[in-house]
């Protein structure tokens, strides 16, 4: 059987290979309880599912595969990923403690998984809110999960040559502190940042990360204002895409074509691939990032 999107299996001497198992917001699409236009009319869309946002790590050599966030979909993530890679049992990096992006690990404990010594690295207050909060605290007394510490700016060595840096982003931080990370390997490089309040808080900034990477998943949780009917939009801490891709117009071709927006929202028009929002997104030079896709590392 030929794998998707016309790359070869990846052999043993195969690059490190990067697979996006999610792109939509923490909820998902279509959204629990919706029926708005959105997603209660989902059948006839374009799209009919997709996952929160996460993306896989994956060695050929060692089959290693580590996964960034453990969302709500974990498990249809997971065998999403066996289709694709299959390999070892994954190890996870988390990003911050908002529901879709690491409630999934009740899946390791003993009621599910029952894994054992599970890798999960996490920043300092991640790692003591897991540690201090049940049901979080069970799968680490369990030792169904080992906390792994990471620290901001500091790279961590993963399979294959793939270094993987955190990097602190400004977001509601209640219960953790919220990472971004630039994925380095032996022949490409990718910044995954799927939550943001605002650029311009951000340090580095973004254009020196785009400098610094291939490809670059960003936040694009809502397309325009006006898309929460009823709820102010300024009060919702979320770079809206329309402002983002008017801020990235600036820089060259070479730099708008390495990004494609992630996390999108229910309600974000873009999210159907024939949308005229996301028609302007492709006439802005970026893109729309698609669950299923590889990028070689
Ligand atoms: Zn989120
Ligand atoms: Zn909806
Ligand atoms: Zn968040």
């Amino acid at each position: 059987m030929s794998p998707p999107n016309g790359l070869t299996e990846a052999g043993p001497d195969a690059s490190p290979l990067a697979v996006l198992l999610g792109t939509a917001q923490d909820g998902g699409y279509p959204q629990a309880g919706c029926e708005a236009r959105c997603c209660g009319h989902a059948s006839s869309n374009e799209i009919s599912s997709l996952y929160p946002s996460s993306i896989a790590l994956c060695d050929p050599a060692s089959r290693s595969r580590w996964i960034i966030d453990c969302t709500p979909a974990f498990p249809s993530q997971l065998s999403l990923l066996d289709k694709i890679f299959p390999g070892n049992h994954p190890g996870l990096i988390l990003s911050h403690a908002h529901v879709g992006h690491y409630t999934g690990l009740v899946n390791l404990g003993n009621e599910i998984m029952g894994r054992r010594r599970v890798p999960v690295y996490v920043l300092p207050r991640l790692k003591a809110f897991l540690q201090n909060n049940e049901p979080w605290k069970e799968l680490v007394d369990n030792e169904n999960i080992e906390l792994r510490s990471m620290s901001a700016g500091e790279p961590i060595e993963l399979d294959g040559g793939v270094r993987i840096t955190p990097r602190l982003v400004p977001h509601r931080d209640e219960h953790s502190e919220t990472a971004c990370f630039q994925a380095d390997g032996p022949t490409g490089s990718l910044l995954w940042l799927p939550d943001i309040d605002s650029w311009e808080e951000l340090s580095p900034g973004i254009e020196d990360l785009l400098g610094e990477v291939d490809r670059a998943f960003l936040d694009g949780t809502f397309f325009g204002s006006g898309e929460l009917p009823g709820r102010d939009m300024s009060a919702i801490s979320h770079p809206l895409i329309l402002d983002s891709i008017e801020r990235f117009s600036s820089l060259g071709a070479e730099v708008r074509r390495k990004i494609s927006f992630i996390h999108l929202n229910h309600t974000n028009p873009a999210i159907q691939p024939g949308s005229e929002e996301s028609q302007a997104i492709e006439q802005a030079g970026c893109s729309v990032a698609r669950q299923g896709d590889r990028i070689e590392l």
